[in-house]
């Protein structure tokens, strides 16, 4: 299982849309960790999230579309941040998961057991579930008070999205801001070398 070494940036606890968004970041060094990468992890995923039971076996099929979502979601994001429109088609796939209502938990009756409700649906309602809870949870984002302090991590490579807590910097953590100085440091010391030079 392959897990992003940094903790959660800020807000991703809260929001699904930020904890999908994040499940890709670009390290130092440009290596990229992906916790969707395969179906397995995928599952694992949606499992820690709650967005699946223990158990649940995703296809590969399901965590293309996962990872579809997440590159939308993603594009969107970022043009919320930079305060730009964001493209069309990625905008058509949040809208197309926000409304990819599932059919509900249907009731079944067990001899001895009663009446329960069954999630017995097939796999890809499961992730549609998942991918509409994920694409709500942007909506209400967006479009609600925080929506403003959705940003992206300044300190490059990191690519992690997050809803800036006030007064804090630019960075999703500590170590984003940490490498961030030093870059900072080492571009000042170049311009002054290649000035010298
Ligand atoms: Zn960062």
């Amino acid at each position: 299982m392959t897990l992003v070494p940094l903790p959660s940036a800020p807000g991703t606890d809260g929001h699904l849309c930020l904890a999908l968004a994040n499940s890709v970041v670009t390290l130092p060094g440009g290596r990229q960790v992906d916790e969707l990468d395969t179906p397995a992890n995928a599952t694992e995923w949606l499992v820690n999230h709650h967005l699946a039971t223990e158990g649940t076996g995703l296809l590969e099929y399901c965590q293309l579309q996962l990872a579809d979502l997440r590159r939308k979601l993603r594009a969107v994001l970022a043009a919320h941040a930079e305060g730009v429109a964001p493209d069309p088609g990625s905008l058509e796939g949040l809208n197309r998961a926000l409304s990819a209502v599932p059919s509900a938990a249907l009731l079944q009756y067990v001899p001895g057991g009663g009446l329960s409700r069954v999630a017995n649906h097939p796999l890809t309602q499961i992730v549609d579930h998942a991918m509409a809870q994920i694409a709500e949870d942007a909506a209400a984002l967006l479009t609600g008070p925080d929506a403003d302090r959705v940003a992206r991590c300044a300190s490059a490579p990191c690519d992690r999205f997050m809803v800036r807590t006030h007064g804090r910097r630019q960075w999703c953590s500590s170590r984003c801001g940490a490498r961030q100085r030093a870059n900072r440091a080492y571009a000042r010391k170049q311009e002054a070398g290649s000035q010298a030079g």
